[in-house]
């Protein structure tokens, strides 16, 4: 598939299409959603600001694209990241996501483990939440950024 193809309040754009820029300006902050025409019907999109407007795919829609889509991506039960949506991943909102990851972000100072301690022992063990490895953050990040990045939708840029 080489063509991609947005249906925007009516009329459908190629993904170069400049017109698609202002189409996407009109919906951007209305209730109103873009669709990828991959599959027949369409999939529901929504629209970013960034630099430029950009479509990218709802939560968890992954799947309902035609698999030669670029915003195409195999259900949460394949790739893993299903069974931590929820929990460990928490969607606040399109692009407000919390994860909970396994392993500290940040670097302390440390003062070195006593001998004999056990160095995974987690600090509260009755923590029954799941978390993030750092694999499945990774892929969840590899996830998120082929969405803005396939599906950007090209234009004059400001
Ligand atoms: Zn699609």
């Amino acid at each position: 598939m080489d063509q991609i193809r947005y249906f925007v309040r009516g009329r459908t754009y190629p993904s170069g299409d400049p017109l698609l820029q202002d189409a996407l300006a009109r919906v951007y902050d209305s209730s109103e959603r873009p669709r990828c025409m991959c599959v027949q019907g369409g999939v529901e999109m929504y629209v970013a600001k960034h630099a430029e407007f950009v479509i990218k795919r709802m939560p968890g829609t992954g799947h309902l694209h035609h698999v030669a889509c670029h915003s195409f991506e195999p259900e949460g039960g394949v790739s893993g990241i299903g069974e931590l949506m929820g929990e460990a991943i928490v969607e606040h909102a399109p692009e407000q996501v919390e994860i909970r990851t396994a392993f500290a972000l940040a670097r302390t100072a440390g003062r070195p483990l006593p001998r004999g301690e056990q160095a995974d022992d987690p600090p509260s063990i009755n923590a029954p939440r799941k978390r993030m490895s750092l694999r499945a953050v990774l892929h969840f990040l590899y996830d998120r950024a082929g969405g803005t990045r396939r599906c950007r939708a090209a234009g004059p840029s400001r």
